[in-house]
């Protein structure tokens, strides 16, 4: 919370609790009107204070809720994660996350991009056939992996490779 704009806001009271304290004592018309216009500066200052105290503590409760919602995320995904593992399926050098069938909970076997899948995304490679050889392609980084076969059955889970 904005301490300062909360303490500022309580001095701007107290002044006013001064000035109103005062306007007992006055004995002029013109006394009395000076008085009141300082009372008005002095409680429309404390106004002022207390909105911007509000603004801050609504800039700190929506921060804090963002950062709620990254930790959250951050643990779905750490649980996310440990369902896959590293493998080389096929006859080139690519590595790709498959998914471990101890993990499946029934979802097919499939594979992840490596790019991705460091950057805390989950993104399915698909298959596609160029010049009659199959790669792999992640539909987000555009990231290719030559497989070095023709056709490839499907993808099975990482325990088999
Ligand atoms: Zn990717």
């Amino acid at each position: 919370m904005d301490l300062i704009a909360i303490q500022a806001a309580i001095s701007s009271l107290k002044s006013a609790t001064d000035i109103a304290r005062s306007l007992l004592e006055m004995k002029s018309m013109s006394e009395i009107q000076g008085k009141v216009i300082e009372l008005q500066s002095a409680l429309l200052q404390a106004q002022n204070c207390a909105l911007s105290a509000t603004t801050a503590q609504f800039e700190l409760q929506e921060r804090v809720r963002l950062l709620e919602a990254q930790l959250r995320e951050k643990a779905d995904w750490e649980t996310e994660k440990s369902r896959y593992r590293l493998v080389s399926p096929w006859i080139g050098p690519a590595q790709v996350y498959a998914l471990t069938q101890a993990a499946a909970n029934g979802e097919e076997p499939h594979f992840l991009c490596t790019s991705c899948f460091h950057g805390g995304k989950r993104i399915i490679l698909i298959p596609v056939s160029q010049e009659g050889w199959l790669q792999m392609v992640c539909p987000a980084c555009k990231a290719t992996m030559a497989t070095g076969y023709q056709t490839l059955g499907a993808a099975n889970y990482a325990e088999a490779y």
